[in-house]
């Protein structure tokens, strides 16, 4: 019960409205701990009410003491605008019948506001790492009032290179302050922040996702294109199909794609063919993004075309399928996509579209799971049309190629496929458009999945193309690829 727990009346209070009666594991792991004031590390994904864990805690002890202008209490670092977002969403809910007040510092607002808030005094400050550092540098904030720092989804702080910028502002913050500390996994690099940062933590690990969930029933099905060139045609034809025999049973889905440009183009190519989707992924700005997932959450959005990043900790509500349009390129990928289908003992659906290059992507996922995944037929009657047979355009092969990997944070320049051919309004269908879009970007790791891109180092050692800026254009775009359609 809650009320075991030694937490303010107020939070008490506060959590009896949302109607939760028992702690999870990680919350009554990670609580009375924090309570008494100690560092906790916590492994935990999402899903495991891991928010609240630090949440509730956090209001109990900042309950006493008042805020002072520009000097936080207490910092609460995620890895995206989204998770930042979430956050403050659950402070809201938790503190809403206490004084604390709180400043949310993403990307995509104004720093006025920001400031105003800040200068103002406030006692949660939630954060992205870049954005809180932008503030720092204006000089408009100080870390030496933070007596307690909470590091949420390490794990993909690394993934999208924020350890440098983690370890800077743990060094900003008081040596005495207090630190929760949570990550999905323990990799070398995140193990070695911890005993830097951390003092004799307790540790709470709750049972891993090794194992996906048996309410999701998984699918793969391998395409064989002739041509690597046409897969992404091809699959997108496999894809309309399936969901076509899926019909009434997919209430509504979430398509992962490995790149946001591949995210973008299949949401244009899903809508041309009259499909209610909208793309998510780090380049959009704030408030489509937040217009897209409230749209989602509502039930108005049907298909939710999405990047790993911009995905990765959304507390969204069941979905009936996930559709894994492009195998991802880390194994612990699949399971947390094919994780927002069959929650809370609901039937899920997990289809898998897969061609020959990724082979090794599914390899690795088969030994993570231990299992083979169900290999499945397309729909009875479905075959590849001629145009997708056709060797694709040269510029949907370029236009693809201009992908950057996903990096999150909102540091990331506009979308790389916006730009809009004048064939367009003519074009009978999407594929045509996508084909059409006239580009010159960079050769993208997309088209050469065995060959490990240039990038940051990943929490096993692995290089590879997600984490990596694309090589052959460096960061430069021309501009009229980020301009708006
Ligand atoms: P999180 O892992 O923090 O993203 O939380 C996942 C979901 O679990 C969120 O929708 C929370 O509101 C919900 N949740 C958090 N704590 C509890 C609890 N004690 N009982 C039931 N649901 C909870």
């Amino acid at each position: 019960m809650f009320s075991d727990l030694k937490l303010d009346p107020k939070v008490l209070k506060a959590i009896a409205d949302t109607g939760y009666e028992t702690p999870t594991p990680i919350q009554a792991g990670a609580i009375p701990p924090a309570l008494e004031g100690k560092d906790v590390l916590g492994i935990a994904q999402t899903g495991t009410g891991k928010t609240a864990s630090f949440v509730l805690p956090m209001i109990t002890l900042l309950g006493r003491g008042r805020a002072r202008a520009r000097m936080p209490r207490s910092l609460v670092l995620a890895p995206t605008r989204e998770l930042a977002a979430q956050v403050a969403e659950n402070f809201d809910k938790y503190a809403k019948y206490t004084k604390l007040t709180k400043a949310l510092l993403i990307g995509g607002v104004s720093f006025g506001e920001q400031d105003k808030l800040i200068d103002r005094g406030v006692d949660v400050l939630i954060a992205t790492p870049g954005r809180l550092l932008d503030h720092f540098e204006r000089g408009k904030l100080l870390l030496t009032g933070v007596q307690i720092m909470v590091v949420d989804e390490a794990d993909r702080m690394l993934d999208m290179g924020f350890i440098p910028d983690i370890e800077r502002i743990f060094q900003l913050t008081p040596f005495t302050r207090q630190t929760l500390f949570f990550s999905a996994t323990m990799a070398p690099e995140i193990e070695r922040i911890t005993n830097t940062f951390l003092h004799s933590p307790a540790r709470i690990e709750v049972a891993r996702q090794a194992t996906a969930s048996e309410t999701i029933e998984q699918r793969l099905i391998e395409i064989h294109p002739a041509r690597r060139d046409q897969a992404a045609k091809q699959k997108r034809e496999l894809l309309r199909a399936l969901i076509a025999a899926e019909g009434d049973t997919c209430t509504n889905a979430i398509l992962f794609c490995n790149r946001k440009t591949e995210v973008d183009i299949l949401a244009k190519s899903l809508k041309k063919h009259g499909f209610n989707a909208a793309p998510i992924h780090g380049d959009l700005d704030q408030s489509q993004r937040t217009r897209t997932l409230d749209g989602f959450r509502d039930g108005t959005l049907r298909f939710l075309v999405a990047s790993d990043v911009a995905a990765r900790g959304l507390d969204i509500p069941a979905v009936s399928h996930v559709f894994n349009f492009d195998v991802p390129s880390h194994a612990e990928d699949y399971v947390h996509r094919i994780g927002r289908t069959g929650r809370a003992g609901r039937k899920g659906c997990a289809i898998t579209l897969s061609t020959p290059a990724d082979t090794k992507y599914l390899e690795a996922i088969e030994s993570l799971l231990k299992t083979t995944l169900p290999r499945a037929t397309a729909p009875a009657g479905f075959e590849i049309s001629r145009s997708a047979r056709q060797p694709a355009h040269k510029s949907e092969e370029r236009g693809r190629k201009g992908g950057r990997p996903e990096q999150g944070g909102g540091r990331s320049r506009g979308r790389a496929d916006s730009r809009k051919s004048t064939q367009e309004t003519a074009a009978a269908n999407a594929e045509t458009v996508i084909e059409t879009a006239p580009s010159e970007a960079q050769p993208a790791a997309e088209s050469r999945p065995n060959r490990p891109a240039k990038g940051k180092p990943r929490s096993d050692g692995r290089r590879d193309a997600k984490d990596g800026p694309v090589i052959g254009m460096g960061d430069h775009v021309p501009d009229f690829l980020t301009r708006g359609s």
